[in-house]
C-alpha cells in the first residue's frame, strides 16, 4: 500500500536583526492523495483534508503567513475551515493560530496546550488529548496518536486513513524507523 508522507522542513532564515524576513515567501499547494493537500511555505509544512465536509488543517506555519495561506486554502476550495490540528507547539507551525482560532477549534495534546500557555498569550488549542483522537471527517477517518518523548513532549502523527497520508510534524526521524 502506498503511503504518502508529509515531511515538516526546517528552513531557517533569520536576518541580521534575528527577526525572520517572510516578504519573499509564497505558498505552494501540492496535492498529495485522496483527500489531501500541503502547503509549503515557511517552516512545518500544512496539510489539508478537503471535501464536502469543509476543511480541516494541520499546522499553522508563522502569523505573518496567515493572509497568505488564506488565500491559497481558497485557492483549492470555497468550503469553510473548521478544525486546526497541531502536530506540535513549536512556533513555525502554531504561530499562525490566533489568526484560525477565533473560527474554528484548535485541537492538540494535552502538553500542547500547556506549553502555549506559558509561551503564547494567545491561540491555544481548545480540545486537548492524551494519547490519541479520531475525526470523521471528509469521508475517513483522520487519527491523531500521540507519540511521547519524541521531538518535544506533545507530538502527534496524524494519520488520514482512506487517503494514506501521514503528516508527522517534525517526527520524521522516529517515523522513518517506524515504516520499516
Ligand atoms: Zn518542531
Amino acid at each position: 500500500m502506498r503511503i504518502s508522507i508529509i515531511l515538516a522542513i526546517l528552513a531557517l532564515t533569520v536576518g541580521a536583526s534575528g527577526q525572520r524576513d517572510f516578504s519573499q515567501v509564497s505558498i505552494t499547494i501540492t496535492h498529495v492523495a485522496g483527500n489531501v493537500y500541503m502547503l509549503e511555505g515557511a517552516g512545518g509544512n500544512i496539510a489539508l483534508s478537503v471535501g464536502e465536509d469543509g476543511i480541516l488543517m494541520v499546522d499553522a506555519q508563522f502569523a505573518e503567513l496567515a493572509p497568505r495561506i488564506e488565500a491559497a486554502v481558497a485557492e483549492i476550495s470555497k468550503g469553510d475551515l473548521k478544525f486546526l490540528l497541531n502536530t506540535h507547539y513549536h512556533g513555525d507551525h502554531t504561530s499562525g493560530n490566533p489568526a484560525f482560532g477565533d473560527r474554528v477549534p484548535i485541537i492538540a495534546q494535552h502538553n500542547v496546550r500547556r506549553r502555549l500557555a506559558d509561551e503564547a498569550p494567545e491561540g491555544w488549542p481548545v480540545i486537548t488529548f492524551e494519547e490519541g483522537l479520531s475525526i470523521h471527517f471528509n469521508g475517513e477517518e483522520i487519527v491523531a496518536r500521540h507519540y511521547p518523548t519524541a521531538h518535544t513532549d506533545g507530538d502527534v502523527l496524524v494519520h488520514f486513513t482512506g487517503s494514506n497520508v501521514v503528516h508527522i510534524g517534525d517526527l520524521f526521524n522516529h517515523i522513518l524507523i517506524m515504516l520499516k
